[in-house]
Parts: structure tokens; C-alpha cells; sequence
């Protein structure tokens, strides 16, 4: 199959196009390396069934790319900063690559009559009041908050897939993607993973925003990755979380991290982000019985290869977090 993927510099988008290139699949992807790393780009060109564009998917998608390319059957759009700072950072370029972003991409997927995935995410349950949170929960959102731009341009991306599913008859589906981690996510990326391994790795002292009572379901990237082969293959067109049930307290997760890396080493804490959800840990009973899916990789497991990977990092370039 022909496959178009946005975002294919990015952290998911980078195991996902690989994931398709090792199952027999032509990817072409598509980024702009807003959040991307042209690493990735490199590493994927070691295949020759894969093939990249530069360019602004907001802006749209080269002409005649479809043609040259002999149509797609699938187009999957990744594209979208995902990490809080990051997302803070370029608040207009998230909002429209969630909005015509998405619809660029949605219309490229009817003109060719391919299958469609929106890659959305656990932040359209909010600041969530339910918990777990299950499909079914609409969520609680600030609108104009400083996350809105990533809460409401991906529930707005979600509106126009269920929209040209309705409308065009489009083969929808919509991921919803709990925290994951792994390795090839950027070093500096903010996220609390990347974080907590090099700050541990640097032997500085692990930042804990508030008072670490907030919870988060991490999941590692490789089941991620087979929950969307499943969800592509699956007739299901509402959205599906995908995520790891297992919920630490934020604290709890910089000791797990601490003591695995430097034990000697200082929690301090620093202000809480504005709006930060409380709680949240997905309800995954729709993807075990829809797509057969369970997390298969423990948080210690995943948790070791991804600081293997740092450690490998740091050597070279000596990775820094940001805010
Ligand atoms: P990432 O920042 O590593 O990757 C996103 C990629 O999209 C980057 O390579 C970036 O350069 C590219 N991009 C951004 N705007 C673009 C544009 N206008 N045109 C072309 N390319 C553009 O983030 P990620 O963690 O790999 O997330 C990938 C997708 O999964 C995102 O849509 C994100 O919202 C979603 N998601 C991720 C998580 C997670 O925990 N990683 C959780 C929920 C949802
Ligand atoms: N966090 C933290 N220290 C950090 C980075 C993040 O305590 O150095 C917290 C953050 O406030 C949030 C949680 O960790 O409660 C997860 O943050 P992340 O940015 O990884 O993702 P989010 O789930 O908030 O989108």
C-alpha cells in the first residue's frame, strides 16, 4: 500500500513510518520540522520504499503528489508540536496545522479514496472530572486557556473527520493517544520523560511541578505503534484511546526514574503550569475489544530502553530539557 504520513520527523511518526516500511508498505512522509528532527529523516531514508517532503501541511500538500505517487490508501496525519512547551511555543502554527492541517489532509484522503487516521490525543478530555477516561466522556476544556491551542484544534481536527466521514463518506478512523515515550523523542522537548532521564543522566536535580500529586499513564512507543496497525485495519470510525493504564503520581515517577538512573539525587519542586490535568489514565476497553490491543511493555522495560538511548545521546551532544 501507498501510505502518506505527516509528521514522519517526528517522534511517533518516525517508529510509525518505519513500522509500515518494514511491513512491505511505500511511505511517502511529510514535515516541516517544526518540533521534527531531520535525524529521523535520515534514518527513514535508509529505505528506498520511503520517500520525504518538506512542507507546511497548513499551508497543503505539494500539487500532483497524489498522481506522481500513483494515489494512496492510506494518509495519517501525525503532523502537530505535542509537548507542552513546544505546543506554548508556536500556538498559531498548532491550531492550524489541527485545523488546515487536517483538512488539507482529509481531502487528499477523498480525492484519492484512501483511509484516513487523525492522530488526536488524551488532552480532549482536559482537565478530565471523569476517571478514567473512556471514549464516551466529552471532557473538560478551557477554551482559551494556555493549552487550549493543542486541546481545541485537535477536538476541532476530530469535529471535521467525523464531519467528512458523515458528509464525503471518507474511511475515518480517530487515535486517541495517551503520554507515550520512548527513544527518538527530542531531548529538549519539555516533556516530563525526557526531563526526569536527562536531568538524571546529567546528575542535576529532577524538577517536580507542583506538589507531584498529578497522575499520568505512560505508554511505550512499540505499543502505540500496534495499536494503530490494529485501529487502520479495524471498520471502527469513533475514536479509540490508546494508552497504558498503569497511573503514577508525578512524584512516584521521578523516584522510579531517580533511583533507576542516580539515587543520590535531589526532587525539587518548581511552580505548577497553568491548567496541568490533574489526573488521567485512559480506559482502554474499546481498543481490547474492538482491536484485540493490550500494552505488552512494562514501564521499567520501556523506561530502560529509552534511557539507554539518552545515555547514547548525551555522549554526542549533551542533551538539555527546556520549560
Ligand atoms: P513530535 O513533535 O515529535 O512530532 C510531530 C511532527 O509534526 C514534527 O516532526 C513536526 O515537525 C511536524 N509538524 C508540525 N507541524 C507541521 C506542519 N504544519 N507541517 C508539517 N509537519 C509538521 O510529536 P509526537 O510526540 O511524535 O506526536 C505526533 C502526533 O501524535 C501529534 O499529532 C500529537 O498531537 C499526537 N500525540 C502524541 C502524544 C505523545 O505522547 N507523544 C500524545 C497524544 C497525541
Ligand atoms: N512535569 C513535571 N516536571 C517536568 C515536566 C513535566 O513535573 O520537568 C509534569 C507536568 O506538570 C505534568 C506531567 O509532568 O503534570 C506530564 O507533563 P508532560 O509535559 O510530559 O505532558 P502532559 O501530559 O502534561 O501533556
Amino acid at each position: 500500500m501507498n501510505i502518506l504520513l505527516t509528521g514522519s520527523a517526528g517522534f511517533v511518526g518516525s517508529h510509525l513510518a518505519e513500522r509500515f516500511l518494514k511491513d512491505g508498505h511505500r511511505v511517502v512522509g511529510v514535515d516541516n520540522y517544526l518540533s521534527g528532527q531531520t535525524r529521523n529523516t535520515e534514518l527513514l531514508g535508509g529505505y528506498p520504499a520511503f520517500r520525504f517532503v518538506e512542507a507546511d501541511v497548513s499551508v497543503g500538500l505539494p500539487e500532483g503528489l497524489a498522481d506522481e505517487e500513483g494515489g494512496f490508501g492510506a494518509v495519517l496525519h501525525f503532523a502537530s508540536p505535542a509537548s507542552p512547551p513546544h505546543y506554548q511555543q508556536h500556538p498559531v502554527d498548532t491550531l492550524r496545522v489541527g485545523a488546515q492541517g487536517t483538512e488539507n489532509t482529509l481531502e487528499l484522503a477523498r480525492r484519492c479514496g484512501a483511509r484516513f487516521m487523525l492522530a488526536s490525543t488524551s488532552e480532549v478530555y482536559g482537565d478530565p472530572q471523569v476517571h478514567p477516561q473512556p471514549e464516551s466522556y466529552w471532557g473538560h476544556v478551557n477554551p482559551n486557556g494556555l493549552r487550549s491551542c493543542y486541546d481545541e484544534a485537535k477536538r476541532y481536527a476530530e469535529a471535521i473527520t467525523m464531519a467528512y466521514h458523515r458528509h464525503h463518506g471518507v474511511d475515518t478512523r480517530i487515535l486517541r493517544i495517551f503520554n507515550t515515550y520512548g527513544p527518538r523523542m527530542r531531548a529538549d522537548d519539555g516533556r516530563v520523560v525526557t526531563n526526569f532521564i536527562n536531568q538524571a543522566l546529567a546528575g542535576r536535580p529532577l524538577t517536580v511541578y507542583g506538589d507531584g500529586a498529578q497522575t499520568r499513564s505512560f505508554q511505550y512507543v512499540d505499543d502505540l505503534v500496534e495499536g494503530i496497525v490494529r485501529l487502520l485495519e479495524a471498520p471502527h470510525h469513533g475514536p479509540v484511546n490508546i494508552g497504558n493504564p498503569d497511573e503514577y503520581t508525578i512524584l512516584q515517577f521521578a523516584e522510579l526514574i531517580r533511583d533507576r538512573i542516580n539515587p543520590g539525587l535531589p526532587i525539587i519542586h518548581e511552580p505548577m503550569p497553568e491548567d496541568d490535568p490533574r489526573q488521567r489514565r485512559p480506559d482502554i476497553t474499546l481498543a481490547r475489544e474492538r482491536l484485540g490491543w493490550a500494552p505488552q511493555v512494562t514501564l521499567e522495560q520501556g523506561l530502560d530502553r529509552t534511557v539507554a538511548y539518552f545515555r547514547e545521546l548525551s555522549r554526542g551532544t549533551g542533551p538539555q530539557e527546556v520549560r
